[in-house]
């Protein structure tokens, strides 16, 4: 059995001492939210995100345990619906905190200078690896941003394709139909977002006028 000398070995030296100042600093004045937790969570917004760590929704959006529900992957991609045998991962998140938790908000949560989005711009798309696979639902929004002679620099195709992630996103979301029927009986509601890492500043999408722009 290990004992506790082997624990303080194995441990990472820097989730160490984050974890200490967590008990230190945060846990006591947390405590008391902590122990309400623990009888079950009521978050009433989902976050989809990046799984890069520059993005921390919780920092973002200055959460508190139990405030968000959050589900992050390569691109803050949501898949559309599939019946096949899979692993899906994010497609079970959406369902449980449709479904299950009865989020009342979705925000699909992009970012500047995704690396994701990058793998598909160059090309990862298709097979071969688990981020190729992954990224090739990026397909299609890659073509048109490639055919786009506008987007004339690779940063300008890389934002695009950012963008046009996150519409992919919310697309899909809206082809689930537990999402769909909570949309349109008003009862749930999805937003798209963009956070540029250098500015430390949020856009956000406005569907009906169609672009981003940085909330004030
Ligand atoms: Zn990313």
């Amino acid at each position: 059995m290990h004992g506790e000398g082997d624990a303080r070995e194995a441990m990472p030296a820097g989730l160490r001492a984050g974890y200490e100042r967590f008990r230190r600093e945060r846990f006591p004045s947390e405590s008391v939210r902590y122990e309400m937790l623990a009888s079950g969570q009521a978050p009433t917004t989902m976050i989809v995100g990046c799984a890069d760590s520059r993005v921390d929704p919780a920092t973002i959006f200055s959460a508190a345990p139990g405030e968000l529900f959050v589900v992050r992957n390569v691109a803050n991609l949501v898949p559309p619906p599939d019946s096949t045998t899979g692993y899906h991962g994010t497609s079970a998140a959406l369902e449980f905190a449709v479904s299950g938790l009865e989020v009342g908000d979705i925000v699909v949560l992009g970012h500047g200078l995704c690396g994701g989005v990058a793998a598909s711009l160059q090309g990862a798309g298709g097979g071969g690896s688990y981020i190729g696979a992954w990224v090739a639902l990026l397909d299609v929004m890659r073509a048109e941003v490639m055919a786009d002679s506008g987007l004339e620099s690779e940063a300008a195709r890389q934002r695009a394709l950012e963008f046009a992630a996150i519409m992919l996103s919310l697309e899909n979301l809206r082809r689930f139909p537990f999402v769909a029927e909570r949309e349109a009986a008003g009862t749930l509601r999805l937003h798209g977002a963009w956070f540029s890492i250098a500015e430390g500043a949020l856009y956000w999408l406005d569907e009906v006028r169609g672009g981003f722009s940085p909330v004030a």
